[in-house]
């Protein structure tokens, strides 16, 4: 596989997701940056999404049967509402911190960790 240059296209839609908070599905996302794009379709969203992702530069997340992107990649808590798939960034970084210092496996070594909290909101409670 050759390495491909990072499309205008690309860089706006991370360009995007690093600015919001919102973890935006691809839906979202398309409607974002289609006011800067207008020719661009929601396929190519969703292609080059799925291309940052692989390239571990956005987080793709399955919350309650949808995708959502956050384009906030490193120690990242999340807390995560299973009843309205509400999901919010939990600023706790001693838990990642915690997590990173005592993770230990063989032939591994660690750059970030992602971990997601499963309960419910206040409006759901
Ligand atoms: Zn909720
Ligand atoms: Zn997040």
């Amino acid at each position: 596989m050759t390495p491909q240059r990072m499309t205008s296209q690309r860089l706006k839609i991370l360009e995007y997701l690093r600015s919001v908070k919102t973890h935006p599905t691809a839906e979202m996302v398309y409607a974002a940056v289609k006011k800067d794009l207008p020719t661009i379709s929601l396929a190519t969203v969703y292609r080059n999404l799925n291309l940052l992702a692989e390239q571990g530069k956005i987080l793709k997340l399955e919350i309650g049967g949808e995708f959502r992107f956050d384009g906030d990649m490193c120690s990242h808590v999340h807390a995560v509402c299973t009843k309205c798939g509400k999901l919010e960034d939990l600023m706790e970084p001693k838990i990642a911190r915690y997590a990173m210092k005592n993770f230990s496996m063989k032939g591994f070594t660690p750059k970030c960790v992602h971990i997601i909290f499963k309960g419910t909101c206040t409006r759901c409670r």
